[in-house]
């Protein structure tokens, strides 16, 4: 059989709310065009993220009623923890609420005023967290990978000469640690290649520099390099996992990926000093170290979670129908981040939309009008979420890429779901010429995406 399908069944389902055209118009002017602003019932195939999206199995739900609630010492504390040093080899296992909790803790102890973080790409809250503690977020990704139409195995991976040279003239005393994202998110999904990690270490190793792993999508990263990197093929994805972690010191997570869960994450170390520092942050932050910021049932469904990422027919169907809606849309004229990464398609607004320039932000406008044409949501990736106006200047300095992301939930949507965005996306290339820039109104100092303000040029 060729034909891949869902590796599930459904047993419990959510219905979709219908609106029209009219409605959608009106909602998206009362949301000041900004898709974060939407409520989610208002949007019929919601691509905003596949952050804490998933659909969790029966075997999780089970394990949220089993779920042991005690402060100190719980049950599935252990089990997570078991879960997470049999998969990763870290000595501490620190549970938080979500990634960029074990990221604010990190960059807490080790980043600060005059330090360089160095990263294959920064995703947007690692970046806020290292800038927030004073440090520099320096992206150092492949020439390659910049590149939106070149196909290429591994376009999320770092610039190792770019970083030698780097560790070289900065050394220990102004970088504290190394980050390497996988899949790199920032970059299209991108996923890096065993070598890339493995020198990545050892340029590391040989300056002395400890290497953390931002694997918040271990598990896809896994999958291509089984499909993709020889000498994989036959190993299991879990495998491939335990050997991705086997050459970092330790990782920050977000069980909302990977996890297959709603919400979690994990900071992992092996540095007993380093541990004992992020547990007295934990302690006022999150909470006791048994618990972290999560529930019992939390933490029970997260460990089951991380099994589940792991098995061949999943990833399978999982890295296959990410790639069905990408080679479908760019079949139709979309250009498309070639090729397809691990959780979305991101289409290329600059190429999509020529006559919008980047200062009246191409996949913004894209975004609001996959909701208007469908009800879709999706997420700017461009100038909104990383350019900048300089204060001072006034002069606008653009983001490398602009691209919308369509990031898909896991286990949440069926083929027939994907073919409806495809319908969309082909109404929307047929009249791409009328779709107007945009003006931001309003902006943060901070992570503006999120409550940015716009009106339609
Ligand atoms: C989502 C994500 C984070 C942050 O995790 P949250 O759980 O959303 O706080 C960090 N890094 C990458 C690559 C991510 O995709």
């Amino acid at each position: 059989m060729k034909i891949i399908i869902e590796p599930f069944k459904i047993k419990s389902v959510e219905p979709l709310r219908f609106t029209s055209r009219e409605e959608r118009e009106a909602i998206l002017k009362q949301a000041g065009y900004n898709l974060f602003n939407i409520q989610a019932e208002d949007v019929l195939i919601d691509l905003l993220t596949d952050s804490g999206t998933s659909a969790m199995s029966a075997h999780q739900w089970g394990g949220m009623i089993e779920g042991d609630e005690a402060y100190a010492g719980s049950k599935s504390f252990s089990r997570l923890e078991q879960t997470v040093r049999d998969l990763t080899g870290f000595r501490h296992i620190i549970p938080t609420h979500q990634g960029r909790a074990a990221e604010k803790i990190l960059f807490n102890l080790v980043g600060g005023e005059g330090r360089i973080v160095p990263n294959n790409t920064h995703f947007d809250t690692t970046r806020a967290n290292v800038e927030m503690s004073g440090a520099e977020a320096l992206d150092l990704p492949i020439a390659d990978g910049l590149d939106p139409t070149l196909i290429a195995d591994f376009k999320g991976n770092m610039d190792l000469e770019a970083l030698d040279s780097l560790l070289e003239k900065e050394g220990p005393e102004r970088i504290p640690l190394v980050m390497l994202t996988v899949t790199n998110n920032a970059n299209a999904g991108q996923p890096v290649s065993m070598a890339n990690i493995r020198q990545t270490a050892e340029i590391c190793r040989a300056h002395d520099i400890p290497f953390f792993l931002d694997a918040c999508r271990f598990a896809e990263n896994a999958y291509f390099i089984k499909l993709r990197e020889p000498g994989y093929a036959n190993k299991t994805a879990r495998e491939i996992a335990q050997e991705m972690f086997s050459y970092a010191d330790g990782c920050t997570m977000s069980g909302k990926k990977d996890g297959l869960v709603n919400m979690g994450g994990f900071l992992a170390v092996n540095d007993d000093q380093l541990a004992g520092r992020a547990r007295n942050i934990l302690i006022v932050t999150e909470g006791f170290p048994t618990y972290g910021g999560l529930a019992g049932h939390d933490l029970e469904a997260f460990a089951r979670g991380l099994d589940e990422v792991l098995a061949e027919d999943y990833l399978k169907y999982r890295i296959r129908s990410v790639a069905y809606l990408g080679e479908h849309i760019a079949a139709l004229g979309a250009p498309i981040f070639q090729p397809p990464g691990g959780h979305a398609i991101y289409i290329d607004a600059k190429a999509f939309l020529p006559h919008i320039p980047p200062h009246e932000y191409p996949g913004q406008a894209l975004a609001c009008e996959l909701y208007l044409v469908g009800g879709i949501r999706s997420c700017e990736i461009g100038s909104v979420m990383f350019g900048k106006t300089d204060s001072q200047s006034a002069q606008f300095k653009p983001a490398p890429l602009e691209m919308v992301r369509l990031a898909i939930p896991r286990r949440v949507y069926t083929k027939s779901h994907i073919d409806y965005v495809v319908e969309c996306i082909e109404s929307v290339v047929r009249k791409r010429d009328e779709i107007k820039g945009m003006r931001i109104t309003y902006e943060p100092p901070v992570l503006r995406h999120f409550t940015a303000q716009f009106e339609i040029l």
